[in-house]
């Protein structure tokens, strides 16, 4: 047995095909936002992904559907690093994020993602007083179990590592295996889809592989 946890950032458009995938496959995923980026009514275009790609943000209107069956967790309201800012400001960024889900998906969301991956010794406390139950940071790990400090839960790798079968192979003892990306990585590039699509299919096709929650791994 073998539980498999992913999840993605930024609560961008192409959420909504990683969703529809997941869905397919009766995978799980959690889908980390910043709901203080987004606006109301209208998906608005952030930037640009390696100068070709407009990475599109979702509404907040839509966020319930394109989300629903999914875990929601905080990456801040706007995206904020955690050595930018007084530790107080960098805690009600998350805190107001994680009620904004709790408000808008009626669900609890004790999860959290560090915007870039950034993480500092005040802010790691600061969120575990404030009762978030694991910080996911962008470090590649060989296994994630068991998890010396969950606000600074690592992840095995990121989804288009091409070693990405390799890193689940090296997991296995452990018991979890655990991935992460952004969606707009992918962009309108059907071979990255179908990439991704494959790898979902070919682990919800191992009978030894159960979908969880990344807060599963902390619980
Ligand atoms: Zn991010």
């Amino acid at each position: 047995m073998i539980r498999v946890a992913q999840c993605w950032d930024d609560g961008v458009v192409n959420d909504v095909r990683v969703a529809e995938i997941c869905r397919k496959y009766h995978a799980k995923a959690t889908f980390n936002i910043n709901p203080g980026l987004r606006k109301a009514d209208e998906r608005v275009t952030g930037w640009r992904f390696r100068d070709m790609f407009d990475v599109c943000g979702l509404s907040l209107k839509e966020m319930p559907e394109v989300y629903k069956g999914f875990q929601v967790a905080s990456h801040t309201m706007h995206h904020m690093n955690a050595d930018k800012g007084t530790v107080e400001a960098f805690v009600k960024e998350a805190v107001d994020a994680r009620h904004f889900i709790e408000d808008t998906f009626g669900q609890e969301a004790p999860g959290f993602a560090w915007p870039c991956g950034v993480t500092t010794d005040a802010t790691v406390k600061a969120l575990a007083d404030a009762g978030f139950a694991y910080g996911r940071t962008t470090v590649n790990v060989p296994q994630v179990l068991p998890v010396a400090e969950p606000l600074r839960l690592h992840s095995n790798c990121h989804f288009l590592n091409p070693n990405f079968w390799g890193a689940y192979e090296t997991a296995k003892p452990c018991g979890v295996f655990y991935f992460w990306g952004h969606s707009y990585e992918m962009m309108d590039d059907a071979q990255l889809w179908a990439g991704y699509e494959e790898k979902i299919a070919r682990l919800s096709a191992d009978p030894e592989v159960e979908w969880i929650d990344v807060v599963d791994i902390v619980r």
